[in-house]
């Protein structure tokens, strides 16, 4: 099976301290991974580095076996990756439907759209909003809408570029329970669809609910890796965890 997402001797440092130090992990295609740590282990630096938002001081980043270290994030999202954010993005002020159009590349552009093709981007950003339930919430501004409902609205967004891996920044941060069964419902319907995705997420009831692989980071480098079944028993993760 190829790689979709490899990195090799990942380094980044912040002044004196050491965020990513020596990462080299693999995410396989067509599986929904994890990547779980306690704080401060280097998952946010890690999807910083992988997605183009900072540039890693030394090591390489590969996508479907090319080369994608230190490119700019629209480049990287171009081959195929998208990703959602802890803190979620997404413009208060415009409705749903305004904010899922305004998430693709050619978003900006659809006011110059005529005819079919601005009614068929706005079709495909109703049938995403309908797929994640908030369809009802079309003409809501994003700021009326729960937190949890705002997740999923950037969701749609990144969906609109059709990207074959998702990666996710604690979908589950602050999201309500019941919101939270249909966020893990929705990533495995999407990936048995064919999408591949790799989380960063708090939760572990979810994570061992919904992974299929699972890496685990501690002081900026993975200490193991694994199924549900392996990662929930090693000795080292339980250590890491309890900061021993
Ligand atoms: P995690 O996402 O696992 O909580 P981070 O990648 O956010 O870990 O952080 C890893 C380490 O790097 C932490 O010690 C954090 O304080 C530090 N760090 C992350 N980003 C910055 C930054 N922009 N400036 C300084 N230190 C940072």
């Amino acid at each position: 099976m190829t790689s979709t997402l490899a990195t090799t001797d990942l380094r980044k440092a912040f002044g004196g301290v050491t965020a990513l130090d020596g990462a080299t992990v693999e995410f396989q295609h067509g599986k929904v991974n994890a990547l779980i740590g306690p704080n401060g282990s280097g998952k946010t630096t890690f999807f910083n580095c992988v997605t183009g938002m900072i540039k890693p001081d030394s090591g390489t980043v590969t996508y479907d076996g090319r080369d994608i270290t230190g490119k700019a994030p629209h480049t990287i999202a171009r081959h195929g990756m998208g990703r959602t954010f802890q803190l979620c993005r997404t413009f208060p002020r415009m409705t749903a439907l305004e904010n899922v159009l305004a998430a693709v590349p050619v978003g900006g552009l659809l006011a110059g759209l005529r005819g079919a093709k601005r009614r068929s981007e706005i079709d495909r950003a109703i049938s995403w909003l309908t797929r994640l339930g908030i369809e009802h919430l079309a003409g809501s501004e994003a700021r009326d809408m729960s937190w949890g409902q705002q997740k999923l609205l950037e969701l749609a967004g990144v969906l609109m570029s059709e990207p074959e891996t998702v990666l996710l920044d604690e979908p589950a941060g602050g999201v309500n329970p019941a919101l939270l069964d249909r966020i893990g419902l929705l990533v495995r319907e999407l990936n048995a669809e064919g999408r591949t995705f790799v989380i960063v997420e708090h939760n572990m009831d979810l994570v061992m609910s919904i992974s299929d692989h699972i890496v685990v980071f501690d002081r900026g480098r993975p200490i193991a890796s694994g199924p549900p079944s392996v990662i929930r028993t090693d000795e080292k993760v339980l250590g890491a965890y309890l900061g021993v």
